[in-house]
């Protein structure tokens, strides 16, 4: 099942598929994924999807498609799988047959009722190991418990450190239930066997598992991976990210026009931070600087409004040619970004109207206005739609004035003729603005409604220029009309 060279480490990433792909998820890829390159080592990708109820193959398709948007390729020779945790179901019965035939494991017929009635009696909570020497062989119903040795458990983790359990807060827990059915923990760690795994690399909320599956790897392998645990991702509240209060899901970031190297750069700036005193940092110093060791124990906020920041930084970073590509989905409504799952975002304007040259004779002023690529679209439509999509509010505001309609009748009788740019636009309002006792900013408020629709946008004088002559002056009149 692996290509495991000796002395290679090999980490892995383990979603059980969700049908979204959870940016805490993306987090802990990164972490192996770094990890890996870091080392020369093995990142492998296995789907954990023996939940029958989540297991949608376009599901397994959407988390490679996920991983491969922040740059963890599948074509890459560090990267192996993807793997199915359903397809090793007869790894993990013939593991649990071993620890039977070895002594390490039981079978036991009490029902959950017998066994709650006992807890009662004694005053002990949860199973209390009656069968553990009562030599019951398989039969349908008896469940298949581990022998929990007295003592304590000690976890070396790489980022919390030395993690103690008493092992008598560990019942003999199950490994096959009544049916036959292997138990996550055992699948787990037999898989991880299999795959010849030294490093696990996981979320804290796995942590409680590992005394058990340090167990397992033990009295199985004789060995123990690193195990290494890292913080949840909270919200304001500091509340754990969840699917029902948050935005979780990565792809509706990528949908949104967060650029991947800007969503890679911000997730693992989350609990741990860059040596120096910068956060926005390439790829490249990643996996030369990140430890585990280094990961703080505390969960991380993950705050929206700097991830949006850290996107306007790397949106900023672009040259124009490669800011107008990535702009393409959103502009066009043609996904040209590698991973083309969901729905592509949708121009508000008819495809035919599109035109690459005016946009690029724009994009400039675009690019150092915006955070997320979604709000390119909004920002330049006029130039786009057949007329400027009017926004009322903005409209009766800009036109509430006394001197709004005959400043702007002045602007554009004088605008009709001469020459056309930005700097003669410019100068022609600030010449009215001192006629009618108007500064600048204010009188292009009219102006900036009746041509573009919004009261916000890109430079006005640089986006007339790029609007042209005749298309103003209509709309212009348009707007003159409609303010009586
Ligand atoms: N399948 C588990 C999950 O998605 C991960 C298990 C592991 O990493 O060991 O939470």
């Amino acid at each position: 099942m692996s290509n495991v060279v000796n002395g290679t480490p090999r980490y892995r990433f383990a979603p059980s598929p969700t049908g979204f792909f959870h940016v805490g998820g993306a987090r802990t890829a990164l972490y192996n994924w770094i990890l890996a390159l870091q080392t020369n080592g093995v990142f492998v990708l296995r789907i954990e999807d023996t939940d029958e109820s989540r297991n949608e193959p376009q599901w397994t398709q959407g988390i490679i498609d996920a991983l491969a948007w922040i740059g963890i390729n599948g074509n890459d020779p560090h990267f192996e799988g993807p793997y199915f945790q359903s397809a090793n179901a007869a790894a993990h019965v013939a593991a649990a047959h071993r620890l039977f035939e070895s002594g390490r494991a039981y079978y036991c017929d009490l029902t959950s009722e017998q066994i709650q009635e006992r807890a009662k009696a004694s005053g002990k909570p949860g199973y209390d190991g009656f069968s553990r020497d009562r030599n019951l062989e398989a039969g349908p119903g008896r469940v298949l418990r581990f022998r929990v040795p007295e003592g304590v458990t000690v976890v070396h983790d790489e980022v919390r450190g030395r993690v103690e359990f008493d092992n008598a807060t560990l019942e003999d827990f199950v490994l096959l239930r009544g049916n036959g059915s292997p138990i996550f923990n055992l699948a787990n760690v037999v898989d991880d066997l299999t795959m010849n795994i030294t490093h696990v690399v996981r979320a804290e909320e796995h942590l409680p598992n590992t005394p058990k599956q340090q167990m397992l790897w033990e009295a199985l392998a004789g060995r123990v991976p690193v195990w290494a645990h890292v913080p949840v991702l909270v919200n304001e509240q500091r509340k754990k990210l969840s699917k029902r209060r948050d935005k979780v899901a990565l792809e509706q970031y990528r949908d949104e026009g967060v650029l991947p190297e800007a969503m890679v750069n911000y997730l693992m700036t989350l609990g741990w931070a860059p040596p120096g005193d910068v956060e926005i940092v390439d790829f490249a110093t990643i996996v030369r600087e990140f430890k585990l060791s280094a990961v703080n124990h505390s969960s991380a906020f993950f705050d929206i409004k700097k991830l949006n920041s850290f996107n306007g930084d790397y949106i900023r970073k672009l040259s124009i040619d490669q800011f107008v590509a990535a702009c393409d989905p959103w502009l066009t409504g043609v996904r040209t970004a590698v991973a083309a799952v969901g729905d592509p975002p949708s121009a508000p304007w008819p495809a035919e109207r599109f035109d690459r040259s005016v946009f690029l004779r724009i994009a400039p002023h675009v690019q150092t206005r915006v955070a997320l690529l979604s709000e390119v679209p909004a920002m330049v439509d006029f130039l786009f739609l057949p007329d400027a999509p009017i926004d009322s509010v903005a409209f009766d505001k800009a036109f509430a004035a006394q001197w709004a309609v005959p400043a702007l009748r002045a602007i554009r009788d004088r605008i009709s003729v001469g020459e056309w740019g930005s700097d003669a636009l410019k100068a022609v309002v600030e010449a009215v603005g001192v006629e009618h006792g108007v500064k600048l900013g204010k009188l292009q408020a009219p102006l900036r409604v009746a041509t573009t629709g919004r009261s916000v946008g890109p430079p006005l004088f640089e986006s007339l220029e790029v609007l042209g002559r005749d298309e103003t002056l209509r709309r212009v009149d348009a707007a003159l009309t409609r303010a009586g």
